[in-house]
């Protein structure tokens, strides 16, 4: 990125009696003294309806740090209202002002706020300093940056006017007249940012419906938005109940798009419900959504042992496996299985599990209860079926917070729910196949299953390395050779997968500003 006009946020380190180390413990500190009351806020407007809902730290559930409300099928609708209304003002707005407030909040993130959104990322979400930094700093500054670059870029397109005395050809980016409901993860607070704030950048109103378990990071991104200037109603910050909220947008004739990123029950449930409603809409609602995996890495028998041990440890436990991205399938060539077993397990035993405040831990706890039993079931169900070793780990207490351990585990079937299924947590099935049998390995990586976001393959073997190009060219939509299959950096590799993991509008690129427009060819004749 040497000749880049933009360039990454630096990622800080938190080196022990690091300036930056003191300053994200002090904020810890503070963070977890008080339950902060997070309203819902429709245009200028604070709403506090309902039984109050609290957020708990899940390394330590009885600490709950934020207190926020479910917006009722009415407020919901209020909401719209207030974001189609707030989007025609916007849009008129002109460039200049607001790529300013973006500045002005890249400005926050970078600064005064970074260790108060890392704070609240860690506690919130479970996250170690260092995944919190690369997310809710490096990220979410990252997303900001690029967007508004990769918007004057594509601003730089005008169509041909041949003679410019007669006739001038113009294009012009217009939001959407409607609104957008964004509907973002716990797993990355810098998605919830891009996801709420890059259709307001490209002039949309915005309904912004955050997870449940990322509400204290999220309202502090909504924050710093309101600090940097954006004016009330563009951005509306709405939890709510999914079905209520999923019904309010679907039911809206306003409804202009839905940018989401969450399961696939969900996003088929917004394509069915969008599809009944088609009659009723102004415009075709753009459906944009980014739904998990089941990632892998491929391991061929000229690959390089240690690097495969390194990145497949960090793809597979890093934030306990809940990035989309997460390696949760591998497959190992039996002549290097022994080493690669060994060298994973040791990594392994060495993993710290618990209290992210403390910097010495690599892994804290899952997001919540729902995922603590969904995941501790497939292992449940690991040990009962014969064809499933636990190679390593296999333990989980809930009695303080959600804890589950890394956990390695063997298989001698290919097509089992382990090898197939979306999991989200600590859980990494191996398959051992032979040596003789790696064209047809290699063929079940896209067969067994209808995921197709992050990959990786490992191997010295040029040929096997452009075979394995082709033959799983749609197995991923972020492809590595010979490195671990997360950590995507915005500008670098723009993310997004294929198939059922999502619409592939690439997070973090060029084109992903260009889903949040409609844009206007004007013929001037003079
Ligand atoms: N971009 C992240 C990575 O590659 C994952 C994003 C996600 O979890 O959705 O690690």
């Amino acid at each position: 990125l040497k000749d880049h006009p933009v360039a990454n946020e630096p990622v800080l380190e938190y080196r022990a009696g690091s300036a930056e180390r003191a300053a994200l413990a002090a904020e810890l500190q503070a963070t977890a003294a008080v339950c902060e009351d997070v309203p819902l806020v429709i245009g200028d407007e604070c709403v506090r309806e309902g039984a109050p809902r609290l957020q708990p730290v899940p390394h330590h559930h009885a600490t709950k740090i934020a207190k926020y409300y479910y917006a009722s099928e009415k407020t919901i609708q209020r909401a719209i209202c207030v974001a189609t209304e707030a989007q025609v003002r916007w849009d008129r707005t002109p460039l200049p002002e607001r790529v300013a407030i973006w500045e002005r909040a890249v400005g926050l993130m970078a600064g005064e706020w970074r260790q108060k959104l890392n704070a609240a990322t860690m506690l919130g979400q479970s996250k170690t300093a260092v995944q919190a930094e690369i997310d809710s700093a490096a990220e979410l500054i990252d997303f900001f940056r690029f967007n508004v670059f990769f918007l004057k870029e594509n601003a730089k397109y005008q169509p041909i006017s041949e003679n410019a005395q007669v006739t001038r050809n113009s294009m012009r980016f217009r939001g959407i007249d409607g609104f957008i409901a964004a509907i973002s993860p716990f797993n990355f607070t810098a998605i919830g940012g891009n996801l709420a704030y890059t259709p307001a950048l490209m002039g949309n109103g915005v309904v912004w419906k955050p997870s449940d378990t990322a509400v204290l990071s999220n309202w502090r991104i909504f924050n710093i938005m309101r600090e940097a200037g954006l004016p009330p109603g563009v951005v509306n910050f709405v939890p709510a109940d999914g079905p209520t909220f999923g019904r309010a947008i679907t039911a809206s004739p306003h409804l202009a798009g839905v940018n989401f990123t969450g399961s696939v029950p969900t996003f088929n449930w917004i394509w069915g419900a969008v599809a009944k409603n088609l009659d009723k809409y102004r415009n075709y609602p753009r459906l944009i959504g980014e739904c998990g995996g089941k990632n892998y890495h491929f391991i061929h028998p000229t690959a390089d042992v240690q690097s495969v041990i390194k990145g497949s440890i960090r793809s597979a436990f890093e934030y306990c496996g809940q990035k989309c991205s997460a390696l949760s399938r591998m497959y190992v060539p039996k002549s290097l299985y022994e080493e690669i077993k060994a060298g994973l397990l040791s990594e392994r035993d060495k993993l710290k599990v618990g209290d992210v405040s403390d910097f010495k831990t690599f892994m804290g706890a899952v997001i919540d209860d729902k995922a603590y039993d969904r995941i501790t079931g497939y292992i449940k169900n690991a040990k009962k079926n014969p064809k499933n070793k636990i190679l390593g780990g296999g333990e989980f207490d809930n009695s303080k917070g959600y804890f589950v351990q890394p956990t390695i585990i063997e298989t001698t079937d290919p097509h089992d729910k382990l090898m197939t299924e979306e999991i989200f947590g600590p859980v990494l099935t191996i398959y051992p196949y032979e040596d003789a049998d790696v064209l047809n390995a290699l063929a079940l990586v896209g067969s067994s299953t209808r995921f197709a976001l992050t990959g990786a393959v490992f191997a010295r073997d040029q040929d096997f390395l452009k075979l394995a190009l082709e033959e799983l060219k749609y197995t991923a939509g972020n492809f590595y050779i010979n490195d671990k299959s997360t950590g995507s950096v915005v500008g670098q590799q723009p993310f997004g997968g294929g198939r059922m993991s999502g619409t592939n509008d690439k997070a973090g690129g060029p084109s992903y500003v260009l889903r949040w427009t409609s844009p206007q060819a004007i013929k001037e004749t003079f």
